[in-house]
Order: structure tokens, then C-alpha cells, then sequence
């Protein structure tokens, strides 16, 4: 930290004195911190959605821009530059996403003479495109992933180049960012629809369908190098990220610096990264990214982001920097102010990206308000967001609500700490991925080498909520369903009437067996227990109907009732020892809900006895096997069938775009069409009816 403030003391910042942050969240609120720093009035842009926005409040003016649509705002250049010129902002800070890669803004800005804070616009045209990038990393004797980055974008040439590079392979969007517009093919018979899809969601996000094709490398992990350069021709690396930990090509977890890597492999990385750099002459703070192919030992070039980035904080806490102020002073024209000698990382930092986001239900964004938002507040702990208790989460933008970076001596301490953060961050009225995260960094795996395969392995059925709280809440069902049992069989005398719920199968000497279901978003989750009296032994979770396996682990818990007996509905602390650890928990069970409370949390669980849930599984397949619905708000980019069209289990009936990606949604059953929903233009809300269909017999 004390580099932060020697750089704060030099001297001000003279053509900036007003800056405009063409950005939104948590990135906008970031840069304002920086401006207050360094005495800079800051301006910031919303759109119709974001009126009562945290970074509204936090700048010192505020510029309307347009719809809530980013179309119409964020990513509108000239409402932007109007909205400069008309607070005369000597400058405009991109931040990253949007407009932050777009030559156009830039080219207004230079038009208008304003300063835009960040790379030129040759260096951004060059690194823009994922096959010229590509291409300058070869002149430059940089290694790249094998595969085919050329003008030659015909479909024939293209399916040749990929038998030659073989398989699996990668279709990238030339113009992507952010995982958006990347399609794995596995075989040649996939190639042309893949291909197809890839080219749509490109030209949808970035208005421009080439792609290049690259070798798909399998146990990867993701590296990458932090530039820093002025307009002096000085061009320092501030090492290294490690970023293997992502889903959906998107990162999660990133930590710098990266360990468990050769350090002459490091080192060629950082060679390879300023040598770009210098090549491009790049001014301002840009990214090198990499990938390291575990398997051979190599590390390839991937990209170069030509902004700052989403974990850039992990960089600023092992070597005490302001990336911001940096990109500030170098856009002022000030020279670096350090040599690459005086640099070295300090201890280890990791960051979490907290998202309004439902991990257990395919990570569907919520929307909703923040009715509860408190951030937590330790040593070595930092917190970067963009919203504030009462905030409203809107389906137009990204669903990241804050990050949490945890610093430390080492690794594990950042570590410890980054859980502890994500524990006490009180979130409430939107799911969030807090508790995925949690899960993440307490894997064994996350001490070994990581890879980008890390999610899938771990959790080889998808994520579910199976920690702790989950496995107290199935104690204290099993609790109140033997309960229940017992008040029926002192009613009637018999235990087989009215028992859905609690179905006993006591061989003469063994513990009562039970099955019961917990509903889940997408589903019932059947849970085997034997034990009695609060002395429980979990033996399988699985999904029902279908059986699939979520969890085996045997687990035991001993529940303890409140000494005083109160009346069931009431709020009492038990307590409760999962596998040999013991805690108190307030608990109420009311009506096959179970509630459970602490400090930091709240959250209910409904299960069901055998009868309901019998019902409730015939309800869902029926349902599930004749409709086509919408999992997720989007628009309906086209709609293949028409009522009474005869149609096959597993063709496309609509394709619809979500999230910036192209989805084909097929039919479910052979049958009939007998209603089609919707049609191309439609914007769908999660859950919609688009097509029913009559099975055929
Ligand atoms: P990082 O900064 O670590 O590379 P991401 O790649 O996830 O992080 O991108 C940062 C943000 O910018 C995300 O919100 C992502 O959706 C968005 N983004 C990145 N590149 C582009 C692009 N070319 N076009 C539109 N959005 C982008
Ligand atoms: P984006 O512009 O969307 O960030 P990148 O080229 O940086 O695109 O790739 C994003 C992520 O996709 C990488 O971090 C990596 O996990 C994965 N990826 C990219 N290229 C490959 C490849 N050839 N093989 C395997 N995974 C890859
Ligand atoms: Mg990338």
C-alpha cells in the first residue's frame, strides 16, 4: 500500500480534471474511487434502469444516456460523447466490457479532443481481432494454440482445416469477449451446425461472424500477464494471474500470483507479454493472456485485452498499485513511474466474483431487490461492487453484484480469508453464488494444480447446495417426520395408515429406514435415511425420477432437540453435530418446511413424503415431456414448426437468444405440434410456454 500513496503524493493530474466513466456497477464505482483520490471530478452515465444506481450517487455529476437497453445506452458511442462534450469531461474512462474494446468511441474521442483513457486505437483494431492478434503473436515468435486463424472463412475450407487440426476443436468468434461466441465440436459431423451457431451469436454480439479454428487443449489452465505501458516506449509486466477456475469460458476465481508453474515457463510468459507489448507500443494497462496445456507442458497465446480487467485487484494487492490511477497518470501523458526491477509481488491475493445468480438451477440470473446487502469488513479484505442495500437487479446487464479479494502472506490465508469473506456477506431478495463459491475454495483440488476443467470435475452432476445447512435440514426433516409418524400411529394405532411420509421398513433390530424428497427448482431430490431419534445416517441423494446420483457420501448427524419443549412452529435452537462437529442453529419445523437460522443466514427447505412426491413427479414428467419453455429470459429468434407439423424427439423447434448465446431448443417427444406460443421478435420470460406438442401413442 505504500506505493499507492507515494504515487498519490506526486504531483496532480494536469489535463484531467474531469472524467467521465462511460461504464455502469462495480467498474464505475471503482474508477470514482480512484478520481475522489486524486481530486477529479467524475461523471457518470446511466440509462433508464439504472436512475437511483449506486455509481449515480457516488459521482460527483450524472448523465442520462438512454434506454435501459445496453444497445441504447452503454453501447451507444455518440449518446456518450454527447453526454461529455455537454459536461465539457476533459476525459472518459471505458472501463471494461461495453465500449471498452471499441475503436468507434475512441475515434469520437480524438475527433472531439478528448482524452480516452486507455490504449490507442491501432492497438486496440489490432488486438480486437482474435485472428490478427493471433497473426502478430506469430510474426513475434510467440507461441499459439495450433489451429487455423486465416481470411478464408468458406465453409468447405474451414471443414478441411479442422480435420487437419483434428479433434476437439474450438470455433472462436474472431471479434469474442467474454466466452460469448465459442463452440466445442467433437467430431466432423458436428462441424457445419456448430459453425453455424458460433457465426449467429457472433454476428448477434459483435456484428462481425469470422471465426478461427483452434486445437481444443484439454487439461488447460488459464495464465495471464499484466501489462502496464506509456507513451514513452516504456512497457513493464506487473506479472502474473492464474484464472483456470471458470465456467462457461467466463472466470470465477482468479488469484495472483500464479503458483505451482516452472518459473523459466513464467518467465517466458512474461517475455513473450512485454514483447507484444513493445511491438504494439502500447500505452496504458492491457492483458496477455495464455493458456498452459498441463498435458504438454506448453503455454500458448490466446489473446490480448486491451483494457483493465475484472481481477485486476489481485494484481493491486500483491504489489500495492493503483491500476486505475496508472491508466489515469499514463493517459496524462506522465511517463511510468517505476522500471520493471522495482517491482516484486508480495504475498498472494484471490478474488471471487459474487454473482445474482441461482447456482443449483443453472446458474439462472435473478432479478429482484436487494432487500438485505451488508459487506463484510476484515483485515485483508476487500470489497469491490456496485450496489447498495435497496438496489434494484435488472435482466439488462451483467449479474455480477460485487468481488470479494481476500490478501495474504500466503495463499492460504488468502484463502481462509476469502471464505471467511463470503461467509459473512449478507445478501438477501436475489439468489447469489455465494455458497458455489464457498464450495470452490474448500475443495481439496484447490490446493493442486488447477485446470479449467475444475468445475466439471468437482462436480461432475452440477453444483447443488449440498453443504452443511442442507445436511442439518435433512436431520431436522427426518426429525419431524418421525414425528409426525408417531402422532399418526398413536392416533389410529397402525403405522401403514396416512403414512406417505415416513415410510418404515424395520427388519427386527435395525434403525427405521426413510425415504423423503426435497423439492428442488428443477426437480425432487429423493434422500435415503436410517436412524431414529435424532440419530441419523444419510446414505444416498439422488435425483428423481431419474435416479441420477448427486451425492453417496455416507454423513451422520446427531440432532438434539431444545431441553424445554415448546410447541412445534416455534423458533428454537438446536443442537446439531454433522460428523463429529457440534453447533447450535435455530430451527423451525412447520409442515414438512424446515427452516433453519444463523447469524448469516436464512433459508428454508420444503420436503415431501412418498405420496406427494409421487404426484409431483408424475406432474413434472408429464409436463416435462410435451412443452417446450423458456429457461431463461430471452427473444425468440426463430420458430422452425408450425401447428400440425409432424415432429421427431430432438429436432430444433425454436432457436431463441439468451444471454448473448443462441440456444436450439429441441423437442422433447415425437409427435404433433399441437400450439406453437410464440413467434421471431417475441421476448420470452423464464418459464414461458413456446410449443406444446401432442406425443404420438
Ligand atoms: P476479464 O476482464 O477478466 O477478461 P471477462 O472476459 O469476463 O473478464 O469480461 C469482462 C466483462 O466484459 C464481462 O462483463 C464481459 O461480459 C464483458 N466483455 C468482455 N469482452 C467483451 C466484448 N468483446 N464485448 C462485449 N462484452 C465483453
Ligand atoms: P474470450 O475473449 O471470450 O475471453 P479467450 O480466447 O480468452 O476468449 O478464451 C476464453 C477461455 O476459453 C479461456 O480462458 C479458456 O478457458 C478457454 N479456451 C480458449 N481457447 C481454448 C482452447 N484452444 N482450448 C481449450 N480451452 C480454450
Ligand atoms: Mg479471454
Amino acid at each position: 500500500m505504500s506505493e499507492i500513496k507515494a504515487m498519490s503524493e506526486r504531483k496532480a493530474v494536469s489535463s484531467i480534471k474531469r472524467l467521465l466513466i462511460a461504464n455502469r456497477g462495480e467498474i464505475a464505482c471503482r474508477v470514482i474511487r480512484t478520481c475522489k483520490k486524486l481530486g477529479i471530478e467524475s461523471v457518470a452515465v446511466f440509462s433508464d434502469a439504472d436512475r437511483r444506481a449506486r455509481h449515480v450517487q457516488q459521482a460527483d455529476l450524472a448523465c442520462h444516456i438512454g434506454g435501459a437497453a445496453a444497445s441504447e445506452s452503454y453501447l451507444n458511442a455518440q449518446a456518450i460523447i454527447d453526454a461529455a462534450l455537454k459536461v465539457k469531461a476533459d476525459a472518459i474512462h471505458p472501463g471494461y466490457g461495453f465500449l471498452s474494446e471499441s475503436t468507434q468511441l475512441i475515434s469520437l474521442c480524438n475527433k472531439h479532443g478528448i482524452i480516452f483513457v486507455g490504449p490507442t486505437v491501432e492497438s486496440i483494431a489490432a488486438m480486437g481481432s482474435k485472428i490478427e492478434a493471433k497473426l502478430i503473436a506469430q510474426q513475434l515468435d510467440i507461441p499459439t494454440v495450433p489451429g487455423y486463424n486465416g481470411d478464408n472463412q468458406d465453409l468447405a475450407f474451414l471443414q478441411g482445416q479442422a480435420e487437419k487440426i483434428g479433434f476437439p476443436l474450438l470455433i472462436k468468434a474472431s471479434a469474442g469477449g467474454g466466452g460469448k461466441g465459442m463452440r466445442i465440436v467433437h467430431q466432423i459431423g458436428e462441424f457445419r451446425e456448430a459453425l453455424t451457431l458460433a457465426r449467429q451469436e457472433a454476428l448477434n454480439a459483435f456484428g462481425d461472424d469470422r471465426v478461427l479454428l483452434e486445437k481444443y487443449i484439454v487439461r488447460p489452465r488459464h495464465i495471464e500477464v499484466q501489462l502496464l505501458g506509456d507513451e514513452h516506449g516504456n512497457v513493464v509486466h506487473l506479472f502474473d494471474r492464474e484464472c483456470s477456475i471458470q465456467r462457461n469460458y467466463q472466470k470465477v476465481i482468479e488469484e495472483a500470483p500464479v503458483s505451482q508453474m516452472d518459473s523459466a515457463v513464467r518467465q517466458q510468459l512474461f517475455d513473450c507479454a512485454v514483447r507484444l507489448g513493445r511491438h504494439l507500443r502500447y500505452r496504458g494497462a492491457g492483458t496477455v493472456e495464455f493458456i498452459f496445456d498441463a498435458d504438454a507442458q506448453r503455454a500458448y497465446f490466446l489473446e490480448m485485452n486491451t483494457r483493465l480487467q475484472v481481477e485486476h485487484p489481485t494484481t493491486e494487492l500483491v504489489l500495492g498499485l493503483d491500476l486505475v490511477e496508472l491508466q489515469i497518470r499514463v493517459a496524462n501523458g506522465e511517463a511510468l513511474p517505476f522500471n520493471q526491477n522495482d517491482l516484486q509481488p508480495r504475498g498472494h491475493a484471490i478474488e471471487a466474483r459474487v454473482n445474482a445468480e441461482d447456482p443449483a438451477n443453472k446458474y439462472l440470473p435473478e432479478i429482484g431487490t436487494l432487500q438485505l446487502y451488508r459487506e463484510p469488513v476484515a483485515e485483508g479484505l476487500r470489497i469491490d461492487s456496485g450496489v447498495q442495500q435497496g438496489s434494484e437487479i435488472t435482466p439488462f446487464y451483467d449479474s455480477m453484484l460485487a468481488k470479494v479479494i481476500a490478501y495474504g502472506d500466503t495463499r492460504g490465508l488468502a484463502a481462509q480469508r476469502l471464505l471467511h469473506g463470503l461467509n459473512n456477506f449478507a445478501i438477501g431478495g436475489v439468489k447469489t453464488n455465494q455458497e458455489f463459491l464457498t464450495s470452490l475454495i474448500t475443495r481439496p483440488a484447490f490446493h493442486q494444480e488447477l485446470s479449467t476443467q475444475y468445475i466439471s470435475r468437482e462436480f461432475p452432476n452440477g453444483w447443488q447446495p449440498w453443504g452443511e445447512q442442507m445436511h442439518m435440514a435433512i436431520a431436522a426433516a427426518a426429525w419431524g417426520l418421525e414425528q409426525e409418524t408417531a402422532a399418526n400411529v398413536a392416533m389410529s394405532g397402525t403405522p401403514w395408515q396416512r403414512l406417505g411420509a415416513w415410510r418404515l421398513t424395520t427388519p427386527a433390530g435395525t434403525p427405521a429406514m426413510a425415504r423423503l424428497w426435497l423439492q428442488q427448482p428443477d426437480g425432487l431430490v429423493e434422500i435415503q435415511i436410517a436412524g431414529q431419534h435424532g440419530h441419523y445416517k444419510v446414505s444416498s441423494i439422488k435425483k428423481s425420477p431419474k435416479n441420477e446420483v448427486l451425492d453417496s457420501a455416507a454423513f451422520s448427524i446427531v440432532l438434539q432437540r431444545p431441553s424445554v419443549d415448546m410447541p412445534a412452529g416455534l423458533q428454537q435452537q438446536w443442537a446439531v453435530e454433522l460428523d463429529g462437529t457440534r453447533r447450535s442453529l435455530d430451527i423451525v419445523i412447520r409442515d414438512r418446511q424446515v427452516s433453519l437460522s444463523s447469524p448469516r443466514l436464512r433459508r428454508s427447505y420444503r420436503f415431501m413424503g412418498l405420496e406427494e412426491s409421487q404426484l409431483g413427479n408424475a406432474a413434472a414428467l408429464k409436463n416435462a415431456s410435451n412443452t417446450i419453455r423458456a429457461r431463461m429470459p430471452g427473444l425468440i429468434t426463430d420458430v422452425l414448426v408450425q401447428a400440425g407439423d409432424k415432429v421427431e424427439e430432438g429436432s430444433t423447434a425454436v432457436v431463441m437468444e439468451a444471454m448473448k448465446l443462441i440456444h436450439n431448443l429441441p423437442c422433447p417427444v415425437t409427435g404433433t405440434v399441437k400450439q406453437v406460443q410464440v413467434a421471431p421478435g417475441d421476448k420470452v420470460e423464464d418459464g414461458s410456454l413456446l410449443i406444446e406438442i401432442e406425443p404420438a401413442e
